[in-house]
């Protein structure tokens, strides 16, 4: 078996299905390219391409880097739905490079490392993670940064704290550090900060206390046991399915698929009457659909699956019913909540105009109140033989 590298990505893919990680790391499917991956990965080359020399490079030559990262891939193996989109993402990519850049050249800034691959070993796995940027704040102590690029900037406390395990226990960092500072014996964390490049923000957060991250570790390893354990039963939720680029292969996804219909052939034209037997039909096929995907879903411990176009989702409601009217009437008195359920509802009132004990003369008042409205409803009922 290959040597299992443990990280965070991993981490987050397993800890979302399973099944998804299996596919992705065990039978090693590649998933289809996404834009935003695509984007992500070439504006961090540029930020890379930024911090490469002494001082930023002149824009031209950033934005001429870009471009050529930027073309070597067609619009569709970038994962945009058209090439209109893809200029669009060329455009905005330009902009934030230009932003950034006119922001932080006066900075004057030379990071400890750009994109670096950092290993450990930690409780007996090798963990492993790239790490976007690392700024020496001077007397051993570390800044640690994370370019994002979606839309807006999403907290991610368990990839924070995965990096500063990762990094704590790294060999890597205090030679580095004593390569520009020979006196350091010993390094700290002392913040870490997501940078949002879209609108050039930035989220900062100090190194979480060592019983919080002990506490989260012992979660990431038994994670990393489940994995090595082969442990990949399908944990399907309407965000990872909807997503996945494994639903062709997913038995969950397949559960209830039937083969496709043959083409129809043209039908003549129905009558109102076969209208509505087909209606009434339709309908207690559906109440028997309906008990069967239920059936199926509990035999298989589900709560979740999927058609092409449709799901299917148990949901549990807790129902109350009252059984002895004069108790419960007793409890409500002594404890003077009798009012409280009193009041009337529109199911009640709408009770009194059937009500025998009530006259005519009465109703009709009520009625007088009332606002009227049509509403049409349909309903379709089984005739006797
Ligand atoms: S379709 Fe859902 S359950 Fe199946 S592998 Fe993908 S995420 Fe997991």
């Amino acid at each position: 078996m290959a040597q299992f590298f443990y990280s965070q990505s991993k981490m987050g893919l397993y800890r979302e299905c399973p099944l998804k990680y299996k596919f992705r790391y065990i039978l090693k499917i590649p998933e289809k390219p996404k834009y935003f991956f695509t984007f992500g990965t070439i504006l961090h080359s540029v930020m890379e391409y930024l911090y490469s020399t002494p001082q930023f490079p002149p824009l031209e030559d950033a934005l001429k880097f870009f471009k050529q990262k930027w073309s070597a891939q067609t619009w569709q193996e970038k994962g945009y739905g058209s090439l209109e989109k893809e200029q669009e993402g060329f455009l905005e990519g330009q902009e934030i490079i230009k932003k950034y850049y006119a922001k932080h050249l006066a900075d004057n800034l030379h990071p400890l490392s750009t994109e670096m691959k950092v290993y450990a070993d930690i409780d007996g796995l090798t963990v492993m993670g790239i790490v976007d940027r690392i700024d020496y704040l001077g007397d051993g102590k570390l800044a640690i940064l994370d370019y994002k690029t979606g839309k807006t900037l999403k907290r991610e406390p368990d990839q924070l704290m995965f990096y500063q395990k990762l990094l704590e226990n790294s060999p890597k960092l205090l030679p580095l550090v004593q390569a520009r500072d020979v006196e350091i014996q010993k390094i700290s964390i002392e913040k870490m900060l997501f940078y949002h490049l879209p609108t050039l923000t930035e989220d900062s957060f100090k190194p979480v206390p060592s019983a919080e991250l002990d506490l989260f570790w012992k979660g990431a390893m038994k994670t990393a046991e489940n994995i090595l354990a082969e442990k990949f039963e399908p944990t399907p939720s309407e965000q990872s399915c909807r997503w996945c680029d494994y639903r062709g292969s997913c038995p969950v996804w397949n559960l209830n698929q039937e083969p496709k219909p043959e083409q129809e052939q043209e039908k003549p034209q129905e009558t109102l009457a076969e209208k509505i037997d087909r209606l009434g039909q339709l309908s207690a096929e559906g109440r028997a659909l309906k008990a069967e995907i239920i059936k199926t879903l509990k035999e298989q411990n589900l709560n979740i699956s999927f058609g092409t176009s449709y799901k299917a989702e148990l949901k549990e409601n807790e129902v109350l019913t009252f059984k002895d009217e004069e108790k419960t009437l007793e409890f409500l008195k002594q404890n003077n909540l009798l009012n409280k359920t009193l009041k009337p509802t529109v199911k009640s009132i709408l009770a009194l105009l059937d009500d025998p004990e009530i006259s005519e003369d009465k109703k009709q008042q009520l009625r007088a109140l009332a606002t009227k409205e049509i509403k049409t409803k349909l309903q379709c009922v089984k005739t006797e033989d």
